[in-house]
C-alpha cells in the first residue's frame, strides 16, 4: 500500500519537474549575486565555501554554494564581488532599546534599580516623544547597520514609530510595545496601552520585515493582570512576547518572597511561558527554571555587555543551551547598560566572560558564540525559518566582512576570527531582505549625518530638563 502512495507521488511529480528544469544547465536571470567570497552559511551542517557565492531574488535566498556552480547557473541583474570578504548570515540583536540612543551615557556606573528609578523613568517621563522615538531609531539603524545587524528585537514606547523609521532604513525587526503599571511616555492607562497596542500589531500583521509585539516590561513593573492581558493579546495576533526575565538579584528575591518561587515559575504557573516568548538576561535560572524555559520553548537573550556594566550577575548560558533552550546575543541599552549597539563585541564577551566566571577557556567556544548571534538568535526569536543563515528559501539578509585589515589576518579558523579578531568597523556591505542598506561601508538607507545632529541637539535638551549643564 505504501509504494503504491509512492508511485502514484513520483507519477504525480514527475511531470512538474521536467516542466520546471531548474538544475538542467540553463542559466537564471536573478536579482542579485555576491560571489567570491569566503561563505559562512551557518545552515544545518555549518557548511562553509571557501570560493562560495550567494543568489537572491527579492527579498530571498535563491541558491547558495561553490561560486562556479552558483555563476554557471545563474546571472545577477547586480553582482557584489566578495573576493578577500567573509559572507555570512547578518547579526541578530535579540533585545535593546534602540530610541534610548539619545540618553547614551546620561548616567552610568549606578545600580540597574537607581539606574531606572532615579535616572531613566524621570528622563523618559520628560523627554521621550514620538519625534524623540523616531530620531533616536535612525540613530540605532545607521549603528546597528553599521555593525552588521540585520534583525533587532526591540522594546519601547511609541513602538509604531520605532517600526515606521526601521521599515524606512530597511531594518528587520521585531518591534515591542512597552506594557508597564506607571503612566508610561506613550500611553498612560493600561486600557490605552491594550488598544495601542491592539492597532500596532493590526496594522503590521504580514508585513515581510516589522514583526509587531507586545512588551511587558518585567513581572517586577507589571501586575499579574498586565502580563496576562499582554500574552493574551499577543497570542489573538500569533505574535511573539518580550519580556525582561530574572535580570536581576531583587527580582528574583521579589519573587521568591511575593510569589513563593522564581520568576520562571511565576510566568509559568500564570501562563505567561510559551513557544513565543523572548525572554531577555535570564541570569537568575535555576536548573528547574531552565528545565521548564526549555520545556516551554521559550526562547533566551543573553547581554555580556549590560550584565557586566550593571553587575546584574552572569547567565548560565553554557547549562542554558545545555538544557536545549535557544539562546541568542543582545546588547541591551544602548543607555546606562551598554552604552553601544555593536553585537560583534558581545559575541566577544559572551565567550570570555563565560571563560572568566568559570576559570575555564572551554565554557564556550568562539563557533558557538557565532552560533548565538546568527542561527540560534534566530531560534530565540522564533524566527529560525525565515533568518539566521544563508540557504534556499531563507530570508537575503547578509553581511560582507572584509579580511583586508591588519586584524583580519593571518586566518586558521574563520569562527575563532570573527569571535576574537574581527570588529564591528570592518563591516563592509550589509544587505536585508535582497535590499544594500550599505555599501563598502556607505550607508544608503538612513541620512547618518542629519541623526548624528540631531543627536547633539537632543542631548542639549535632555541635559536641560534633568538639570545637568
Ligand atoms: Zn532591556
Amino acid at each position: 500500500m505504501k509504494n503504491k502512495k509512492r508511485s502514484w507521488l513520483l507519477i504525480c511529480v514527475f511531470p512538474l519537474l521536467s516542466a520546471f528544469p531548474l538544475h538542467a544547465g540553463r542559466n537564471y536571470k536573478v536579482g542579485l549575486i555576491v560571489t567570491g567570497g569566503l561563505v559562512v552559511t551557518m545552515d544545518g551542517t555549518r557548511s562553509i565555501y571557501e570560493d562560495g557565492a550567494v543568489a537572491m531574488t527579492g527579498d530571498t535566498i535563491i541558491a547558495v554554494g561553490p561560486r562556479e556552480e552558483i555563476e554557471a547557473r545563474y546571472t545577477g541583474a547586480q553582482t557584489i564581488d566578495a573576493r578577500n570578504k567573509l559572507v555570512l548570515p547578518g547579526f541578530i540583536n535579540g533585545h535593546t532599546h534602540v530610541p534610548m540612543t539619545l540618553f547614551r551615557g546620561i548616567h552610568d556606573d549606578v545600580t540597574l534599580n537607581d539606574w531606572l528609578y532615579k535616572y531613566i523613568f524621570p528622563a523618559e517621563a520628560k523627554n521621550v516623544t514620538e519625534e524623540f522615538v523616531r530620531w533616536g531609531t535612525r540613530l540605532a539603524a545607521a549603528e546597528q547597520i553599521r555593525s552588521g545587524v540585520t534583525t533587532f528585537a526591540d522594546m519601547y514606547y511609541f513602538e509604531d514609530a520605532v517600526a515606521e523609521e526601521t521599515k524606512a532604513a530597511g531594518v528587520r525587526g521585531v518591534l515591542g510595545e512597552t506594557f508597564i503599571d506607571f503612566p508610561a511616555p506613550d500611553n498612560k492607562t493600561n486600557a490605552a496601552m491594550l488598544a495601542y497596542t491592539e492597532k500596532f500589531l493590526r496594522k503590521w500583521q504580514g508585513d515581510p520585515l516589522i514583526h509587531a509585539a507586545p512588551a511587558p516590561h518585567s513581572i517586577y513593573t507589571c501586575s499579574q493582570k498586565t502580563l496576562q492581558d499582554a500574552a493574551a493579546l499577543a497570542r489573538k495576533y500569533h505574535a511573539p512576547i518580550l519580556i525582561h526575565v530574572a535580570e536581576m538579584k531583587k527580582e528574583l528575591d521579589d519573587s521568591l518572597k511575593q510569589n513563593g518561587m522564581s520568576p520562571v515559575q511565576y510566568l509559568e504557573k500564570i501562563g505567561v511561558l510559551g513557544p513565543d516568548v523572548v525572554a531577555a538576561h535570564c541570569i537568575f535560572v535555576d536548573a528547574a527554571d531552565r528545565k521548564t524555559l526549555a520545556q516551554r520553548q521559550v526562547g533566551c537573550v543573553h547581554n555580556p555587555s549590560s550584565n557586566m556594566m550593571i553587575a546584574s550577575g552572569v547567565a548560565p548560558v553554557p547549562e542554558m543551551r545545555a538544557a536545549g533552550i535557544a539562546v541568542g546575543l543582545g546588547t541591551d541599552g544602548p543607555a546606562g547598560s551598554n552604552n553601544d549597539l555593536d553585537l560583534m563585541e558581545e559575541i566577544d564577551l559572551a565567550a570570555k566572560l563565560a571563560k572568566i566566571t568559570r576559570m575555564d577557556p572551554l565554557a564556550i567556544n568562539a563557533k558557538a558564540v557565532v552560533e548565538m548571534a546568527t542561527i540560534d538568535g534566530a531560534k530565540a526569536l522564533h524566527m529560525d525559518k525565515e533568518i539566521g543563515s544563508l540557504e534556499k528559501g531563507k530570508k537575503a539578509d547578509l553581511i560582507l566582512i572584509s579580511l583586508d585589515e591588519p586584524n583580519a589576518v593571518p586566518m586558521y579558523d574563520v569562527y575563532a576570527q570573527l569571535a576574537y579578531a574581527l570588529k564591528a568597523s570592518d563591516v563592509e556591505t550589509v544587505i536585508i531582505g535582497g535590499r544594500v542598506v550599505m555599501r563598502d561601508q556607505k550607508l544608503l538607507t538612513v541620512n547618518e549625518q542629519e541623526a548624528i545632529a540631531k543627536a547633539r541637539e537632543y542631548k542639549k535638551k535632555i541635559a536641560a530638563s534633568l538639570g545637568m549643564k
